[in-house]
């Protein structure tokens, strides 16, 4: 039989692969090893020298003025919340396409997320729906960099300005993009950025905010360190001596240790690398299922060079006899292990037990019906990829409709 026309495994065929393939695997290589072990030798685990060296490097990967490092990419959004005075009794805009997280982030604050839908071509938050779900009670919008892909923000920044708005970008996707030419970091109020192992760069676990305020900066600083601060401008008494500090405000300790900024400054280092490399695979994808009529590709903002964190699959189920369950169980038997990215965030009981409904953003629940994301990190290798490819192909012939 024609390869072409090989039977899907779910349906009784060889698979395309022996052995499994997931959505996504983190790189480290020598260097990276070695700025780790250089670490534990070292006099600093936490609060050492690679924290400052870190937060230089990411000003300079990002262009912004200031970069805060943190724990991870949730307190990254939570100090992002509170630098930008988000408190009880505010709302904050969001997409519900994302991780619980850039939501969460308001509720720890005390206020009200608000979802607004989504563009259904480009699966980001919709600008015109931002500005339908504006109230005096807005105090911030969320606008997430999903799959990596830059949100609108022309758009966002106009609204923003319009109604006193605080942008905060979650950039938890999107390292390595940029927008108008300008690398995502350097261009929201506040941007968010993740370093969990499934992202572009990874510090096992870790976060960063990025801005050219320097009064969110401090902010930032204060509340990511207990609300300590040792800078005698913003104490309310003399210092008693050398050791004295003051908590003026109620932190958290969301700090990041030496051995994870090592890390990241190696991984870094690899940036131009992983981002080549994702970008050749989306090309590869895109081209391949460009061809496929039961599935529809991503469509991209001009203004968007993207490095893709998530490749994004989605179905077309009036041309299928199969849904994206279907879809996904039969790329199981393929081998290629998938994920969903995301489940609308306020479908989960917690956010149901707090008033919010289905039917809230009909757009980002058609999405959620069609989609799945495939394989997507640099260490794929060509053969992969087409194998990626080639069980799409053989799952959607023999399916369709
Ligand atoms: C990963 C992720 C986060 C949270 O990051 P952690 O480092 O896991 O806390 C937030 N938002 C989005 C969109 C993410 O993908």
């Amino acid at each position: 039989m024609e390869k072409k026309d090989a039977i899907p495994a779910i349906a009784g065929g060889k698979p395309v692969r022996d052995t499994k393939i997931f959505y996504g695997h983190q790189y480290l290589d020598e260097a990276d090893y070695k700025a780790v072990l250089d670490v534990l030798k070292s006099d600093y685990l936490t609060c050492g020298p690679k924290i400052g060296e870190l937060e230089e490097k990411l000003c300079h990967v990002t262009g912004a003025k200031h970069a805060v490092s943190v724990s991870n990419g949730t307190a990254a959004l939570h100090v992002a919340c509170l630098a930008a005075g988000v408190g009880p009794g505010d709302e904050v805009i969001t997409t519900p396409i994302t991780f619980a997280a850039s939501a969460n982030c308001a509720l720890y604050c005390g206020a009200r997320p608000v979802f607004a839908d989504i563009d259904e071509n480009t699966y980001n938050i919709d600008p015109e729906q931002v500005r339908a779900h504006v109230t005096e009670k807005t105090k911030a919008v969320v606008a997430v960099d999903y799959t990596g892909q830059s949100t609108n923000l022309k758009e966002l920044r106009k609204i923003c300005d319009e109604y006193g708005l605080v942008l905060i970008t979650d950039g938890a996707h999107s390292i390595g993009t940029t927008y108008d030419g300008k690398p995502t970091g350097s261009i929201a109020d506040m941007t968010t950025f993740s370093f969990h192992p499934v992202k572009t760069v990874t510090s096992g676990e870790g976060g960063a905010v990025m801005t050219d305020s320097d009064e969110y900066y401090q902010r930032l600083a204060l509340f990511g360190k207990h609300g300590i601060t040792r800078d005698p401008a913003l104490m309310s008494k003399e210092p008693d001596g050398p050791w004295y500090y003051e908590q003026i405000e109620l932190g958290y300790n969301y700090r990041m240790t030496d051995i994870q900024a090592a890390l990241l400054i190696s991984q870094l280092d690899k940036l131009d690398m992983f981002r080549a490399r994702r970008k050749e695979i989306v090309r590869r994808y895109d081209e391949a299922f460009s061809q496929i009529p039961q599935i529809r590709v991503q469509q991209e903002l001009p203004e968007s060079d993207t490095t893709r964190h998530l490749y994004i699959l989605r179905i077309r189920p009036e041309m299928l006899k199969i849904d994206r369950k279907g879809m996904f169980e039969a790329l199981a038997a393929e081998n290629i292990c998938c994920n969903v990215h995301y489940i609308p965030v306020y479908y989960f009981p917690y956010y149901q037990k707090l008033g919010y409904r289905k039917g809230l953003c009909p757009k980002a629940e058609k999405l959620y019906e069609e989609i799945l994301s495939l394989p997507l990190y640099y260490a794929m290798s060509d053969q992969d990829v087409e194998d990626v490819i080639e069980a799409v192909r053989r799952i959607c012939a023999y399916y369709a409709k």
